[in-house]
């Protein structure tokens, strides 16, 4: 695994393209500067690594769009030593752009075949992050309550686990609607038993599905 100089002019400029899209987190864009992306697609794409695009990463799933994951990624507004669950591990891009940002990273995956290659790949890049084979809509009780929740797969509604696990003050950041498109939506917990909630824009994710899979 080589990170070059033309990778690295390469993420640059894809950073400038984030910004020229509207993301203003500084902490962010640097994160996307210092994380190889291409080290986590198959060869035949490192190439088109730092385009904003979507690319096959096995099991029929997807590494996210780098604007997307800037756009999760800064919905968060994490600090350093947060305690950050995701749902989707899937490549491994995004848990190591937040893994970047110091924040402690729990994440699951359900398709056994990611969750053994990622694991291989971020322990090979050494980053530090906590990696479970599951079914994201339980969330993690083992390490509850959390500053940010991030789902990283199109969910049909809102799973409850997910509400429960939040600390007063967190924030789930979630795709949620059908097949066709899902809308980002961010949920924050004003106390035990209140929730507000803010919509952005479409997005198009891959479907959060139930149960794990082998
Ligand atoms: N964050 C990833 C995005 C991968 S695509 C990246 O940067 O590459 C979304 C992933 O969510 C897929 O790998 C899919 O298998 C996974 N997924 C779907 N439903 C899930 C569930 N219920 N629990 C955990 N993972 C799930």
């Amino acid at each position: 695994m080589i990170d070059s100089y033309r990778h690295k002019g390469m993420r640059k400029q894809l950073v400038e393209e984030l910004r020229n899209k509207g993301i203003r987190d500084e902490q962010v864009l640097e994160a996307i500067n210092k994380v190889p992306r291409h080290f986590f697609l198959d060869n035949a794409f490192v190439e088109f690594a730092y385009s904003n695009k979507a690319f096959p990463i096995g099991a029929g799933q997807t590494i996210s769009h780098p604007y997307t994951v800037a756009f999760q990624t800064e919905l968060l507004q994490v600090k350093k030593g947060h305690k950050i669950l995701e749902i989707g591990t899937g490549s491994g891009y995004q848990t190591s752009v937040l893994a970047q940002l110091g924040v402690k990273i729990y994440s699951i995956e359900r398709q056994k075949e990611l969750f053994d290659k990622t694991k291989l790949l971020l322990r090979k890049m050494e980053i530090n992050a906590n990696l479970y084979y599951g079914d994201g809509y339980k969330g993690n009780t083992i390490y509850q309550p959390y500053d940010g929740i991030i789902v990283t797969c199109g969910a049909p509604f809102i799973p409850e686990d997910l509400l429960r696990q939040l600390k007063v003050g967190g924030r789930l950041v979630i795709p949620i609607g059908d097949l066709g498109s899902q809308i980002m939506t961010l949920i924050v917990r004003d106390s035990e038993t209140e929730f507000s909630k803010t919509e952005f824009g479409d997005f198009k994710f891959v479907p959060m599905l139930e149960q794990k899979a082998r």
